[in-house]
């Protein structure tokens, strides 16, 4: 199929933002496609090249993309940077330049979705020596032979911000629709396999029942199951009768995957950071029998033995050299709390059964690794549990898990069968899409953020600008990582692709019609940088309109 097709798409869905006709355009183009493209089409609506398991990435910045710009159009990399600050957007920036240029390579031989995917995945695993230049050939041979609209989309899927409006959920209904699957099928096999192409692929070809075939597999990681906010102990423990009740360690959640005789790490963005951590994979090696299984557990950064915060751990997972002396410095401990695949998928078993496996199977005879230390709730014994959150607090922990013992483990949900019970109150996860620069004395970094969260499309829209609680080294990272995410810039403002993660405190939350959202929060702070969290993660309109009503 021609690249072009695809792009007409994108431009019928970037006229709408109405999810029900999104949907319907996406499904009916589905339904057209008579070659193989469908895996990669799917891939490509959705903004990238990978699937949501692999954590292979793009890693083009903006130089070097306005670098094969330049090339191709034929005027200097300033005059290119100058149309991106005058449209705002370097997709439209591009489209302008590419017809203003009469191009003789133009329409010579069109440009396929598969040349363009296929292509667009080399660039991820150039590395070493003459690298940039490699990865500018590839992006120059794309550009020259694209049209100003497929320009458009080219250069915002090679810096990872496509904006057409359209995330999974989208998808996902469309996959349904065109091919007249049942919603909870492909959400179930979405949810196993994290790969949105091949359930569109398998869908096409095999149906519900080729659908119904695809599980989990050990060595891709997929989404977490993750947790509300309790209301109360004992209102949580009596809504679900019997809670398995649970330190929450304040570290980052691992998932352990082994297969065949190869063990992987991942986070909970689905990155692998196996080689980060061969201490933990020598724990696993030696605690776990050799099986292939899926265990999720929390590692925890320790001093003398005890507890440190989860900033720590960060560093480790960063880290890439002189991990011997990491390890010393900084000890980790393990503590498993499920298992969601342990020689077949254990998902569907009740948390219950999951979690009395995991006691069977893990040899505890090393302090380093250790089961989530546990008690079982019911109306009876409140007090016991509420002893329990008390003394997570003094251990330095940060309170604990209520999780409803006979429910399954589903991928990705955050629903209300899995709770968490926290001293500190509740926070919102927004993302970074601009700044301002600061005065003063933080005339060199950019003071305050934009911050935006997701609405029923995935679509971002600001909340707040937020300025406080940055010290002076979180700035000066901060502004670093503008600098590199950024989009364009005006006068003192800066916008930047949507990928630093902020966790904010705040008074309250008010109705504003200063920002897209309609709402906003006073007095805003930033309580801490999310490394470890991703744009999947960030927090929903839905979620705030609750805060809200509350
Ligand atoms: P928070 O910001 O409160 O850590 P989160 O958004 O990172 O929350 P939630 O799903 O809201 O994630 O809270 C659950 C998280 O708590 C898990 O993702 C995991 O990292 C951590 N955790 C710590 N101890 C446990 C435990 N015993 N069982 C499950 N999760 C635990």
């Amino acid at each position: 199929m021609n690249y072009q097709e695809l792009v007409d798409v994108y431009i019928r869905l970037d006229s709408t933002t109405k999810r029900l006709e999104k949907t319907e355009i996406i499904a009916n183009f589905f339904k057209t496609i008579e070659d193989d493209s469908l895996y990669d089409i799917c891939l490509l609506i959705l903004g990238g090249v990978f699937p949501a398991w692999s954590d292979k990435e793009l890693g083009i910045g903006d130089k070097l993309l306005i670098q094969a710009i330049s090339k191709v159009v034929g005027i200097s990399k300033i005059s290119v940077e100058e149309e991106i600050n005058a449209q705002g957007d370097i997709g439209i920036a591009c489209e302008k330049l590419f017809s203003k240029k009469q191009q003789t390579t133009f329409f010579l031989k069109p440009l396929t979705v598969n040349f363009v995917f296929s292509s667009l995945q080399k660039l991820a695993d150039i590395s070493g020596n003459n690298s940039t230049n490699k990865k500018i050939s590839i992006i120059t041979e794309l550009l020259s032979l694209a049209s100003p609209s497929e320009a458009k989309y080219i250069s915002r899927t090679i810096i990872e911000v496509l904006r057409i409006g359209v995330g999974e959920g989208i998808v996902r209904d469309a996959i349904s629709q065109a091919f007249n699957v049942d919603k909870k099928i492909t959400e179930r096999s979405h949810m196993l396999t994290n790969d949105l192409g091949l359930v569109a692929d398998v869908a096409k070809k095999e149906g519900e029942n080729g659908l119904k075939k695809l599980t989990l597999t050990p060595g891709k990681p997929v989404k977490p199951m993750l947790a509300q906010l309790s209301s109360g102990i004992k209102e949580s423990i009596k809504e679900m009768g019997k809670a398995i009740c649970e330190t929450k360690y304040d570290g980052i959640r691992l998932q352990i995957h082994r297969k065949n005789n190869e063990i992987a790490i991942f986070t909970r963005r689905l990155e692998n950071i196996t080689l980060a951590m061969p201490e933990i994979v020598k724990l696993i090696e030696e605690c776990l029998p050799h099986f292939d299984f899926i265990v999720e557990g929390e590692v925890i950064a320790t001093k003398n033995g005890k507890p440190i915060s989860f900033q720590n751990i960060l560093h480790r997972v960063k880290r890439k050299y002189n991990i011997e002396e990491a390890i010393e410095n900084v000890p980790l401990k393990i503590f498993l709390f499920d298992v969601l695949f342990y020689k077949k998928p254990m998902i569907d078993e009740p948390l219950i059964e999951r979690r009395n496996l995991l006691e069977d199977i893990v040899d505890l005879s090393n302090d380093d690794i250790n089961l989530s230390k546990k008690i079982i709730g019911t109306c009876e014994n409140i007090p016991e549990i509420e002893s329990l959150f008390e003394e997570s607090i003094n251990e330095n922990h940060e309170g604990i898990m209520i999780k409803d013992s006979k429910e399954p483990y589903i991928p990705g949900l955050r629903g209300k069968k899995m709770l968490k019970f926290k001293a500190e109150p509740e926070t919102l996860d927004v993302v970074v899409v601009g700044g301002t620069r600061g005065l003063g004395k933080r005339g060199d970094f950019i003071g305050s953020y934009l911050v935006a969260l997701k609405d029923e499309n995935d679509e971002l829209k600001t909340i707040a600008h937020v300025a406080t609680g940055l010290d002076d080294e979180t700035l000066e990272y901060l502004t670093s990582k503008m600098k590199e995410y950024e989009i364009s810039q005006k006068d003192n403002k800066i916008f930047v692709k949507p990928k630093i993660i902020l966790e904010i405190a705040y008074s309250e939350i008010v109705n504003s019609p200063e920002y897209e959202i309609g709402y906003s929060l006073r007095f805003p702070v930033v309580k801490s940088v999310r490394k470890d969290k991703g744009l999947d993660d960030i927090d929903t309109i839905e979620r705030l309109k609750s805060m809200y009503k509350e």
